[in-house]
């Protein structure tokens, strides 16, 4: 019997498999080195243009005519091979994948680390570096070494204020960041997560050093992809060997953040109440989905934020449904700050930094030394956490007014 991994890559665990690659995916940053490598290459053609997605997000719109420039040029390329295209404000590569572009059992490459959230459809999806990525676009294929599978069971429903964001921190610091080097992770279990849920627990799995992290394709999943016009099939589990094997109840997560720097370092909420906030940062393609802004929405409704706030969708259509729905004048009428859909400040380039001696609080997945800000600190938690963080002004507990 074999593991999910096995069965999409046609390969036993540790063996190499040549693939063909359903899905490519690069973006501003990684785009323009691809091309550099592409051409260093001598590459003529682009090889199934129709499968590579290129998606600006990094750093959108350019913030100097250094990047405007390089951003053109990588435009310029798309447009003149028939790449499938998304311009600034499209949102976070990943976001866009996700919005009816992944199905099932599909092979997905993208040409950064967080690509492992699309093995919440049941595709095996994977980050390469940008040399990799521009071997797929001349030759459509690459290879790969099945990983060995670690299998995390989550099992029941949270309790209320408690997130799949909880969930993903809190099995990224039990296994720590190097748990799964070079592992797969399958999820699996009787609970009731929905499709952004999944996204985010699988956003994570490159936290704990996995090559990815997937969840077999159910009823849930069907149901969101039919909301694409997609037809999926339900993915059945078999019995089949793990390296390691654990299990989550859900019923006991309760609310925990990571402590800088490390995203394996997390605490309880409770044990960090009171630590001071200069920034409270909700987006990014762990949690800025529409679910992530109304949970923030929910909360902040009506009150004011005690701490500058930036909150960045994940993308365009997570905007006009925050939009639609009022979620969105909620959270701007509370006092925070809208971005361009994208990554925001995620990587520390652009839209909110913090500056030296600073401390954040963010819904992303880092929270490396220096990355949003040199000298800066950056404390991770779910959008729900950050809600109440923001009208505290400090580090607080879901649930506990101010
Ligand atoms: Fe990377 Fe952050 Fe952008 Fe996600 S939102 S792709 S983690 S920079």
């Amino acid at each position: 019997m074999s593991t999910l991994s096995e069965r999409i890559l046609k390969g036993e665990e540790g063996s190499f498999v040549d693939v063909k690659v359903d899905r490519a995916i690069a973006h501003d940053g990684t785009g323009i080195q691809a091309l550099t490598a592409f051409r260093e290459m001598e590459a003529k053609k682009i090889c199934n243009p129709e499968r590579i997605t290129i998606i600006y997000d990094h750093i959108v719109p350019a913030n100097n005519s250094t990047t405007a420039d390089l951003q053109a040029e990588l435009r310029r390329f798309a447009f003149e091979r028939g790449i499938d295209f998304h311009d600034i404000g499209s949102g976070v590569c990943h976001q866009v994948m996700s919005e009816g572009r992944v199905l099932p059992g599909e092979i997905v490459i993208g040409a950064d680390s967080h690509t492992c959230t699309m093995g919440a459809f049941g595709a095996f999806s994977t980050g390469v570096g940008a040399s990799d990525m521009a071997s797929i676009w001349a030759t459509g294929g690459t290879w790969l070494k099945v990983p060995e599978t670690i299998n995390i069971r989550l099992e029941g429903r949270l309790p209320r204020f408690s997130e799949p964001k909880d969930v993903a921190l809190r099995y990224v610091g039990m296994l720590g960041a190097d748990g799964a080097t070079y592992k797969a992770i399958e999820f699996t279990g009787e609970n009731d997560l929905g499709m952004e849920g999944r996204l985010t627990i699988s956003n994570m799995a490159i936290e704990a050093g996995a090559k990815a992290g997937l969840f077999y394709s159910d009823a849930e999943t069907c149901r969101y992809l039919r909301e694409y016009g997609m037809d999926a099939e339900p993915q059945k589990t078999e019995d089949c060997d793990y390296v390691r094997e654990e299990t989550l109840d859900l019923d006991d997560v309760e609310p925990v953040l990571a402590v800088p720097h490390r995203v394996d370092n997390v605490k309880p909420v409770s044990d960090l109440e009171g630590i001071p906030l200069d920034q409270v940062f909700v987006g990014t393609c762990t949690n800025g989905r529409y679910e992530d802004l109304k949970r923030f929405a929910d909360v902040v409704r009506g009150k004011k934020v005690k701490v500058r706030t930036v909150v960045v969708p994940a993308s365009r259509a997570v905007l006009l449904r925050a939009m639609e729905t009022g979620v969105l004048r909620d959270i701007v009428e509370s006092g925070a700050t809208i971005g361009t859909p994208g990554c925001g400040p995620c990587l520390g380039a652009h839209q909110g930094v913090l500056g030296e001696g600073e401390v954040g609080l963010s819904t992303a997945n880092r929270n490396f030394k220096n990355r949003m800000g040199v000298g800066a600190e950056y404390y991770l938690s779910s959008p729900t956490t950050a809600a109440f963080s923001a009208l505290r002004g400090e580090i607080a507990s879901p649930g506990v007014r101010p």
